[in-house]
């Protein structure tokens, strides 16, 4: 290889990308003290659970990373808590857009608790309704909908209209 200030330029940019790696995997296992993780997110709910996580008013250190490598998943997100413990209702609000999400309790480090999200039976405010003629997209009415298909896919119920909002469609308000 000849040495010139062309090649030193190509192996600092080398360099530069080598950091930009180890700085992506430092990030991806950096572990918290004490907290919550909710792992295994279907990329595409990442900023639905921040919102219905109210995590945008957040005063907790929080970190977040999108388009991780999974195994199981392809491409996954991730959500870190500091010091916050998630209430088992929000876990299950998170299932409506990732089913297969993780939530990992973390005290000192450890895992000291794996919470598989469930569906709840009925969800209430945080989501539209998908027909524009119902009466909770036409007057201050707080929405309401049966949760429906806890093995295959999720559908919502709407109790004012009878609508049915799939899985694919539903949208916060
Ligand atoms: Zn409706």
């Amino acid at each position: 290889m000849k040495l010139s200030s062309a090649t030193g330029g190509v192996e600092a940019t080398n360099i530069m990308a080598i950091m930009a790696i180890t700085e992506t995997k430092r990030f991806e296992v950096r572990a918290i003290e004490n907290g919550t993780v909710i792992d295994h997110i279907a990329p595409d709910a990442l900023f639905k659970i921040i919102r219905i996580l109210g995590l945008e008013r957040d005063t907790h250190r929080i970190t977040f990373g999108l388009n991780l490598e999974s195994g199981r998943m392809g491409k996954k997100a991730i959500i870190k808590i500091n010091d916050r413990y998630c209430e088992q209702e929000e876990i299950n609000r998170i299932s409506i857009f990732s089913p297969n999400a993780v939530v990992n309790i973390i005290r000192d480090f450890q895992v000291v608790e794996k919470l598989h999200v469930a569906p709840p039976d009925h969800i209430e405010g945080f989501v539209r309704c998908i027909n524009p003629t119902c009466i909770t997209n036409n007057q201050p009415v707080r929405t309401s909908f049966e949760v429906n298909g806890g093995s295959g896919e999720l559908s919502l119920r709407c109790r004012y209209c009878e609508k049915i909002t799939p899985c694919g469609q539903i949208e916060l308000r």
